[in-house]
């Protein structure tokens, strides 16, 4: 393995994944949900497949696919040519590598909010970079902010790009208007691109926006805006997702996708494209489920001992463990499917600076009532 992604040999979902079926513990560690989407999209990718819809697809996608992603932007703010500004590609975690692997030159600087998700770093890795990482700020409120004038600082001039994920994972932060602002003033000052993970952009709760950063003024020419289904539509292993942008970057992207995956998915993009133009009402409830599955486990976790902290979007609350004595969240959680029969993910691996965030332990609720309700039958027992 080249020195250069040595550090990257295995993701810490699959080691608490593995974990958790080896010892029979509830899986509150990786984010995928335990039920389906929506019913007609199922039947649509059935339905394809019986079809014949079988075969590479077109490189950009299925024009109705890209329709519908455009039409979905829209109800952001944002306006994109289906034909030129918009790509489908193997779910989102291709679409971050392509962007950086076709606009990032080696020893180039991508900033990075810390803490990030996983494939970011490894994704900027892949393209020779160098990682430059900006901590969220803990607040008092229990949310994570963006310090803007960090963000200002961890520029250089061998700076080329940020990366912005909002709804947060795993703080389960929503970026507001100010910080987006912040930012994408920063971005401007200094011409950077803006590389934007908004994956659980529909999985917002409490009246928070979710506000996409290329539809900030001056931002749309140097925006890439990055989702997939996953999130939305509950089917994670579809891996159908897609980047917008101006034709000038999409086509750079196109230009690596191209000889990644070349295309993928044939008969789930009909389907997907089915749910962004006729499922809004099932997003809605799935929302509002999750809302209350986020408030079921938060409380849980507070009742079991934790200090739970505020999660405004994504299907992950953070918990302190201090309160119960635990000092390190990796430790734990490589105790915890042993200790308690529930697997968690450490905040830490998500950072650079470890100490910091040792602290801090992720749990996914994105799960049945039943198995939220098991999970925190058995960690009420750590106390
Ligand atoms: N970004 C974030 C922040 C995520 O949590 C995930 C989770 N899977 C992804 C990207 C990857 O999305 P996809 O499965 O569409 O590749
Ligand atoms: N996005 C999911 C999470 O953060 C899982 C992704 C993965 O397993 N690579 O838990």
């Amino acid at each position: 393995l080249v020195p250069r992604l040595r550090p990257f040999t295995s993701t810490i979902f699959a080691e608490m994944t593995a974990l958790a079926v080896r010892t029979g513990a509830v899986n509150l560690g990786q984010g995928f949900p335990d039920t389906d989407g929506p019913e007609a999209m199922l039947e649509r990718a059935q339905r394809a497949i019986g079809e014949g819809v079988n075969q590479y697809p077109p490189g950009p996608g299925m024009p109705e696919l890209r329709a519908a992603i455009a039409a979905r932007r829209a109800r952001f703010g944002q306006e994109f040519d289906p034909d030129t500004e918009v790509l489908v590609t193997v779910g989102a975690t291709e679409a971050i590598a392509a962007s950086l692997l076709s606009l990032v030159e080696p020893g180039d600087e991508v900033i990075v909010f810390e803490p990030y998700y996983d494939s970011y770093a490894a994704s900027v890795a892949m393209a020779g970079a160098t990682r430059v990482t900006v901590s969220l700020a803990e607040q008092e409120s229990g949310r994570f902010g963006v310090d803007v004038d960090a963000l200002r600082a961890a520029v250089t001039p061998r700076t080329r790009a940020v990366l912005v994920n909002s709804p947060h994972n795993p703080t389960g932060t929503v970026f507001t208007r100010d910080e987006l602002a912040g930012i994408a003033a920063v971005c401007a000052e200094h011409d950077l691109i803006a590389i934007c993970d908004e994956v659980y952009e529909d999985l917002v709760f409490d009246g928070h926006a979710h506000l996409p950063l290329g539809a900030f003024p001056g931002m749309a020419e140097r925006t890439l805006t990055i989702s997939s289904a996953g999130k939305s539509y509950n089917c994670t292993g579809w891996k159908i997702g897609w980047v917008c942008g101006p034709a000038p970057l999409v086509g750079a992207v196109r230009a690596a996708k191209q000889f990644m995956t070349f295309v993928g998915g044939a008969p789930f993009q009909p389907a997907v494209a089915h749910a962004l133009s006729h499922e809004d009402a099932w997003v809605a409830a799935l929302r509002e489920s999750l809302s209350d599955k986020r408030e079921r486990l938060s409380a849980g976790l507070a009742d079991a001992g934790f200090a739970v902290r505020r999660t405004e979007g994504t299907y992950f609350v953070c918990a302190d463990v201090r309160p119960l004595g635990f000092t390190d969240g990796l430790q734990l959680c490589r105790e915890l499917p042993e200790k308690a029969g529930v697997a968690g993910v450490p905040v830490q691996v998500f950072t650079d600076n470890p100490d910091r965030w040792r602290h801090l332990v992720r749990f996914a609720f994105c799960k049945k009532d039943e198995v939220i309700d098991e999970a925190l039958a058995r960690l009420r027992k750590l106390r």
